[in-house]
């Protein structure tokens, strides 16, 4: 962790490349745990009040403007669609174009009835429906508040991996079986962010460990890139370590949002 953000307080300033010239920068985040509180049940998790607009007020200033999630894109587009936010998907497998269609790739949505079928075999196996997210191309295993069967889940979840061809990805309190394609937050992130001179992105999570590799590559590139961790009483440690500016909490990453 080099630096805790306090707004008006850091010196020098890291966000400086993205505020002296937004129309060459782009600010890109996560949702879940970065812009909406962490729910029990993941079919609740809405953004925080003034989400939407802070990044809406964002679109007109900066290149781009983007959250790129392990949520479905229609899940996006219902919370932040028609206002020009950069919608990325699952993992980068969906893409929300400016008028909120929702593209995927032919070599992605062939997977989506092997997902459909081990979506139906976790709750043939006994675990709860609410437990099973299903996302269309991807579903997730979620042992939130049941902490002693994660080890049961990651069995399940490699079992199926072993069985399908699905990938397994690792989250919080969660795996995630998906089609195993080169997608992740960090290509999703690269994609949105091409050409640009300088890129942040906001993340809490593992998942969101690609997109700081992305940033890392682009860095090599010459961009100038800012990477922001989420804290929290689950922040993994490694997230942290390798963040350029440490915000408390989603609140903490709107008040970013809103100081850009
Ligand atoms: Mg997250």
């Amino acid at each position: 962790m080099r630096s805790r953000y306090v707004a008006g307080m850091a010196s020098p300033d890291p966000l400086a490349p993205l505020r002296s010239r937004p129309d060459r920068a782009g600010v890109f985040s996560d949702f879940d745990g970065t812009l909406s509180a962490i729910v029990m049940d993941a079919h609740e998790a809405e953004p925080l009040p003034g989400v939407a607009d802070a990044l809406g007020a964002l679109v007109g200033r900066y290149a781009r403007v983007g959250v790129v999630s392990g949520r479905p894109a229609a899940f996006l587009v219902a919370h932040l669609g028609g206002r020009g936010i950069a919608l990325s998907g699952l993992y980068g497998l969906e893409h929300v174009g400016p008028d909120d269609a929702i593209a995927v790739d032919d070599e992605v949505e062939r997977w989506r009835p092997v997902v459909t079928a081990a979506a139906d075999r976790a709750e043939a196996d006994g675990w709860p429906p609410e437990g099973v997210e299903r996302k269309g191309l991807s579903v997730t295993l979620h042992f939130r508040g049941r902490p002693e069967r994660d080890a049961a889940a990651r069995a399940w979840a490699e079992a199926e991996s072993a069985r399908t061809g699905l990938k397994v990805l690792a989250a919080k309190q969660s795996y995630e079986l998906q089609p195993p394609v080169d997608a992740d937050k960090g290509t999703a992130l690269a994609d949105l962010a091409r050409g640009l001179d300088a890129v942040c992105f906001v993340g809490d999570d593992l998942g969101d460990l690609p997109a700081f590799d992305a940033l890392d590559r682009m860095a090599r590139d010459g961009a100038a890139v800012v990477r922001i961790g989420v804290a929290s009483a689950e922040a993994p440690p490694e997230l942290l370590r390798r963040s350029d500016l440490v915000v408390e909490g989603p609140a903490g990453a709107l008040d970013l949002l809103r100081s850009l």
